[in-house]
Parts: structure tokens; sequence; C-alpha cells
């Protein structure tokens, strides 16, 4: 599959809308990790300026991966294989390049409408005819800062419903939107 996926920490918006950094959450590790390997991503970056909270992740990723939770849970450590934790996006996209051949296409997401949409069906079809990757990029707190957003090549339409509730976590928004891009129909 030439999609992989982005979590990232900085820029992002506090409730105030000030842009600053968030903490990673361990859910979003797990969760998010055994997302991409449930519709078989090449990789899941978690992208974190600060190195005190790289090497959480490191920590917490060598567990499941080497350690005795790989031993404990191998289905998990399968997962966690595909976690790949950066400092910046740009090392994302090389990482990416270095791994695909090709340098990535961005596709960036919030839960407002911020930019012209590329809708979920047409994400659908450039995935199965584009032969560079794709980086579908998620954001944690308030959302990610829109100057970020718009240095991206796309911005994909938001999950909308019937009704006016709209704050979902990012393990549930990544969710619904990787079963509209790449489920059974
Ligand atoms: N209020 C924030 C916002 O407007 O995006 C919620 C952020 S949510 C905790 C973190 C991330 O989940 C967002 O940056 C986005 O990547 C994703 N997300 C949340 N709700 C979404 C929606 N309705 N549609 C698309 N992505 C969503």
């Amino acid at each position: 599959m030439n999609l992989a996926i982005a979590l990232v920490h900085y820029p992002i918006y506090n409730r105030k809308g000030e842009v600053g950094c968030t903490n990673v959450t361990n859910f979003d590790l797990h969760d998010l990790a055994r997302l991409a390997r449930t519709y078989g991503l090449h990789h899941y970056y978690v992208i974190h300026p600060y190195q005190s909270q790289r090497d959480m992740v490191t920590r917490i990723h060598q567990y499941w991966t080497e350690g005795l939770g790989s031993k404990l849970n191998p289905d998990r450590k399968e997962a966690m294989d595909l976690l790949v934790v950066l400092a910046s996006l740009g090392e994302a996209i090389q990482h990416v390049t270095n791994s695909y051949g090709r340098a990535p296409w961005l596709v960036y997401t919030d839960a407002r409408s911020l930019f012209p949409p590329l809708t979920f069906q047409r994400l659908r079809r450039m995935l199965k005819t584009r032969k560079a990757p794709c980086l579908l990029i998620f954001g944690s707190g308030w959302g990610i800062q829109r100057e970020e957003i718009r240095r991206g090549n796309y911005f994909l339409q938001p999950i909308v419903t019937s009704s006016n509730y709209n704050h979902l976590s990012v393990r549930s928004a990544a969710s619904i939107i990787l079963d509209r891009l790449l489920g059974e129909r």
C-alpha cells in the first residue's frame, strides 16, 4: 500500500488558539500502529520536536518490538514495527522517499473545512492510480496550524455527521478515514 500516516505534535493549536506542542499520548502510539497494520500501511510516523518526548516513544517502541512486550504479544509487535519516531515532518518525508524511492504527496486533515477539500472518493482513486506514495497527516490538540496545512498538496474533506458535535479523537478520526479510503466496499 503506497500510503503512510503521520501524527504531528507541532505546530498545534491549543484551546486558546495559540500554537505550540502537545505531548505524546501512549494510546495514540498503540492504536494508530494497530490501525496502520490493519490497513496494510507501510509506516506510521510519530513526530515530535522535543528529544525527551522522542526518547519516551523510543522506550515504549523498544519494549513492544524488542523487549518483553514483543514476546508477550507478537501481534502488537507486528503493529509497533511500523512505528517510526522522528523530529520533523521533513524527516518523515525523507524516510518515505528513501523507503519508496519517490517523494510523497502530502494530505492534511482537520475537523474543520479549512480549505477546498479533496474528497474521500477522489483520494481513494488517487491511491490506486498514483505511483508516488501518499503521506496522510493527522494532528493533535486542537488541530494543526493552518499555515502548516497550507504547505501540503491536499486537504482532505473533514468527517461530518448530522450532529453538531465534532470532537473526535485522532484515533477515531484516523480509523474512520482509513476505512473510507481503504475499507472493503
Ligand atoms: N478540534 C480539533 C480539530 O478541529 O481538528 C480536533 C483535533 S483532534 C483531537 C486531532 C486530529 O484528529 C485532527 O488534527 C485531525 O487530524 C483529526 N480529526 C479530528 N476530527 C476530525 C474530523 N471531523 N475530520 C477529519 N479529521 C479529524
